[in-house]
């Protein structure tokens, strides 16, 4: 069997005690690759040179809506940079957040359109982070048709989730989908398109249960995985399959 996890902030300072020890235990745990996201310019280039080190990792480059306070004049240009080394596969995580800051909407937009428009530039794909904006989030995307698009940690209504497969859109689901009263995640779980699903764990934070509270770590996302083929009354390794199948060809990884 092997998994990949499409989402996990590996750069993060909770892993600095044990990051390296980790990275080679993936593959103890069947995880074939980890698809890390970036929240600002910094932590882009975090991310790609840890990516630089380890044949399993893989980049994305952006700004996270939460972190649009650092964001400069001249940010897209050295985003661009990054983007060209071949390790980074997407622009992401990107999107807008109302959960934590809604004053500042219309910024967010601005920053999300021209990451967008970056991506368009340079034909990647976009991993959308949204809280609270989903609705926002579709009707700016509209205008990107020719992107490739996941929704990272999908957490929204059928309604929502028929709209993205209508699009095309890959979503991704995380630990969520274990706890008791996920409605939505189990929901989307059952009824995405299997060749639009991906797996990730949003390390360090959203652990799977049993291990809900403590920190996250890639090797938990057999728990998700577990969960949705229950839920789809699949096996296990089937969904493992087709999930790995769908990242590969999402990020283009060779
Ligand atoms: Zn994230």
């Amino acid at each position: 069997m092997k998994l990949i996890d499409s989402h996990a902030h590996l750069t993060s300072d909770d892993f600095n005690e044990d990051r390296s020890f980790l990275i080679k235990d993936l593959s103890n745990f069947a995880v074939n690759y980890v698809v890390m996201p970036a929240c600002d310019l910094e932590d882009s280039i975090d991310v790609l040179n840890l990516s630089k080190k380890y044949d399993n990792l893989f980049a994305q480059v952006g700004f996270h809506p939460q972190n649009i306070d650092s964001f400069k004049d001249g940010d897209i240009e050295k985003l661009e940079n990054l983007a060209k080394d071949p390790k980074v596969l997407a622009i992401g995580e990107i999107g807008l957040d109302y959960y934590w800051q809604y004053d500042n909407k219309d910024e967010q937009k601005e920053i999300f359109i021209k990451q967008l428009d970056l991506a368009r530039k340079l034909k990647l794909p976009v991993v959308i982070h949204s809280r609270d904006s989903i609705d926002d989030c579709l009707e700016i995307l509209k205008d990107y048709s020719d992107l490739k698009v996941q929704i990272h940690c999908f957490s929204y209504s059928y309604i929502h989730l028929m709209e993205c497969m209508k699009r095309g859109y890959y979503i991704s689901i995380g630990g969520v989908v274990t706890f008791k009263n996920a409605e939505n995640e189990k929901n989307a779980a059952i009824n995405v398109d299997l060749d639009r699903l991906m797996l990730e764990t949003d390390s360090p934070y959203l652990s799977p249960e049993p291990y809900r509270g403590m920190r996250n770590d890639p090797r938990k996302i057999v728990e998700v995985a577990r969960e949705i083929a229950n839920l789809r009354g699949m096996k296990l390794s089937k969904l493992a399959k087709r999930t790995s199948k769908n990242a590969m060809e999402f990020f283009n990884i060779k």
